[in-house]
């Protein structure tokens, strides 16, 4: 039982952990913080939060658990602002999409309660935002990584572990650089893929009629396009490195594509196309793909 969670930032990816506590029975009370007071009242009306703080200091103050789920590039200055206000043995963990660059922020921010400090990142979502996003069962058998370091408190980790399980979830560990770089050829990279068509297409004159004629393939592809741009853009700008290294090889492919199709070069578009299929197919077909992807 936690008897007091904080939540900082009671949008989608906080919202749903405070609903699944709550509606597991698992959690007395819930405090919730956001720069707006539209959000803090929107979470409050919404059974979301119990109580709503005006400031990060009063947010932390009396809390047990600590969950920070703001945008990516806003991490580093809410632990300078929690620090020093936090309870002796409070436990701070986090939902964000990268883990190097929170890890760092926390690691500079958090002081002497960095080794209470999980980092985590649910793998579940969808492209909507903000507290009326919220569900109770985001996170029902979806994956939720922690990516704990050598100074992390092993019995905070179990903590953290156990709150995960109690909101549904299957908890996995992992270091951060190997999530940094899976979630990078999973989430990242074809988010960026969704973001540059759609605004490609919609940069056309004729757009509106472009659409019209869209199959399912292109809404389903572009469905991603629709995701917060703040929140996307603090996880390219913090998960720098994976991502150019991604680009990178998917410009290399492309480039193929394009000199086999000005080459009139048809064996190379099918052994490509052959290949994906039969990875789709078979090894991505696998139960989980669909029910864990993020957004
Ligand atoms: P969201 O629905 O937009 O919620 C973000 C919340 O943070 C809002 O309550 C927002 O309210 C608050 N906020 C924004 N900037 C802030 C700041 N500078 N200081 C304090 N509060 C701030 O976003 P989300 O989808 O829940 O994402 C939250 C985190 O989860 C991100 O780090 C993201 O990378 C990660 N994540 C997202 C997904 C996904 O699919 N969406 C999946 C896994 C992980 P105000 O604007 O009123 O402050």
């Amino acid at each position: 039982m936690i008897k007091h969670l904080s939540i900082i930032g009671v949008g989608l990816i906080g919202g749903s952990l405070a609903l699944a506590l709550k509606k597991a029975g698992v959690v007395e009370q819930v405090t919730g913080y956001a720069r707006s007071a539209v959000a803090r009242e929107e979470a409050l009306a919404l059974g979301i939060i119990d109580n709503s703080a005006e400031t990060l200091a009063e947010a932390v103050a009396d809390a047990d658990v600590i969950f920070v789920a703001v945008p990516m590039g806003a991490m580093q200055s809410v632990f300078e602002q929690i620090a020093a206000h936090l309870k002796p043995q409070a436990i701070i963990t986090d939902g964000g999409s990268a883990k190097q660059q929170v890890v760092d922020a926390a690691r500079s921010a958090l002081g002497e309660a960095f080794t209470r400090f999980v980092p985590g990142h649910p793998i579940a979502g969808t492209e909507k935002s903000g507290p009326s996003a919220a569900l109770a069962e985001l996170y029902q058998q979806h994956r939720v990584v922690l990516t704990p370091v050598a100074e992390t408190d092993k019995s905070a980790l179990e903590r953290v572990r156990h709150m995960w399980q109690q909101a549904g979830a299957d908890v996995f560990e992992m270091t951060i650089e190997h999530h940094d770089s899976i979630l990078a050829a999973t989430s990242h990279l074809p988010h960026l893929l969704a973001f540059n068509l759609v605004n490609q297409l919609a940069q056309r004159e004729d757009c509106d009629e472009v659409l019209r004629y869209a199959a399912g393939g292109f809404r389903d592809f572009s469905r991603i396009a629709s995701s917060d741009a703040v929140m996307w853009r603090d996880i390219c700008l913090g998960n720098r490195s994976a991502i150019l290294e991604l680009l990178q090889q998917y410009r290399g492919g492309l480039d193929l594509i394009e000199k086999a199709i000005r080459e009139d070069d048809g064996n190379y578009l099918i052994d490509i196309f052959g290949r994906a299929k039969q990875a789709r197919d078979t090894r991505f077909a696998e139960p989980g793909l669909k029910d864990n992807s993020e957004v």
